[in-house]
């Protein structure tokens, strides 16, 4: 391409431009590769704090930890009624958004989903890192596209094909960069819809699906059940904030802005910011039901008692 442009560019700064920014982006591809492989997407196991006691038997009678969580997940951890989450099979603690991955066999921090084109999970710690590995292939793809279909428009309207033959590899690599600029884009605009609304693809399905009851529901004034909002929800510029980081270089270059460490705040993985209305609409929910559960215990306790005063 390098060698082929110049034929059909004649200004010498297009040309300049165009090898930095292909160049750069190529560049920027590989690096956000590397990194995706090499951060890795976070795993509770990676904090010794988050181990279940590494004696023989870590869970009690009834098959519950026989220890607390450590305080630095507690803090903010999402309990309510359902407890602290654990994993059986790793044998540690489930911070929130923490899941289970058959696929690689450990907890994943954030999970959002197993990639087989890096054979490693996408979560916490390299989920920045894979949008801006689309976002930067999307890029180089469609300016390709643009180059390669300037390049035959030119060779046809010319009419230089009447002088020199069009290759082979100029129409494969027109085709392969449409195909590739579109399924890309298209994975990039559904990544960053995730980001405006602060969900994994996990978190999504589960939404859309109903999964494994992923849903929390609340009763409007006329007592009709509605799905209750995205608890991490923090509005779009926040959202972003949380995956991409504050300033602009962050957002466009490949800058970690995590930290594996217990004491790292909401950058860590373990702890996320709520939104502080739905949370309290979750405590008012986890509120009324505990109160329709006593309700419902004491009404079978007094239905039992009449039954049995009628029976003497
Ligand atoms: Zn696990």
């Amino acid at each position: 391409m390098m060698i082929t442009m110049p034929k059909y560019i004649e200004s010498k700064i297009l040309l300049v431009i165009e090898f930095v920014v292909v160049n750069s982006l190529y560049l920027l591809s590989i690096i956000t590769y590397y990194r995706i492989i090499y951060n890795g997407p976070g795993s509770p196991l990676d904090y010794p704090q988050l181990r279940l006691n590494n004696s023989e038997n870590p869970f009690d009678s009834n098959h519950q930890p026989a220890q607390k969580p450590p305080e630095f997940m507690t803090i903010h951890t999402l309990k309510l009624n359902q407890g602290f989450r654990y994993c059986n099979k790793c044998k540690c603690w489930k911070p929130d958004r923490t899941h289970h991955c058959s696929s690689s066999g450990k907890c994943i921090l954030k999970m959002d989903h197993y990639c087989p084109w890096f054979s490693t999970c996408i979560g916490f710690f390299n989920y920045k890192f894979f949008i801006q590995f689309l976002s930067y292939v999307a890029i180089y793809s469609w300016i390709i596209l643009g180059i390669t279909i300037y390049i035959i428009y030119n060779l046809l309207v010319t009419e230089k094909y009447k002088d020199e033959y069009l290759t082979i590899n100029l129409i494969l690599l027109c085709v392969i960069s449409f195909t590739f600029a579109l399924a890309v884009v298209f994975f990039v605009c559904f990544s960053l819809y995730l980001v405006s609304k602060n969900l994994s693809t996990i978190e999504f399905q589960e939404q859309r699906w109903n999964y494994r009851g992923g849903n929390v529901y609340e009763f409007d004034r006329n007592g009709k059940q509605k799905r209750l909002a995205n608890i991490f929800d923090l509005g779009v510029r926040e959202n972003f904030k949380q995956v991409f980081g504050d300033s602009i270089l962050e957002w466009i270059l490949p800058i970690d802005i995590n930290y594996k460490i217990a004491n790292a705040g909401f950058k860590n993985g373990i702890n996320f910011k709520v939104n502080e209305d739905v949370y309290k609409r979750w405590c008012e929910n986890a509120e009324l039901q505990n109160q329709l559960n006593d309700q419902l215990a004491e009404y079978k306790n007094r239905v039992r008692r009449e039954r049995e005063e009628y029976v003497v």
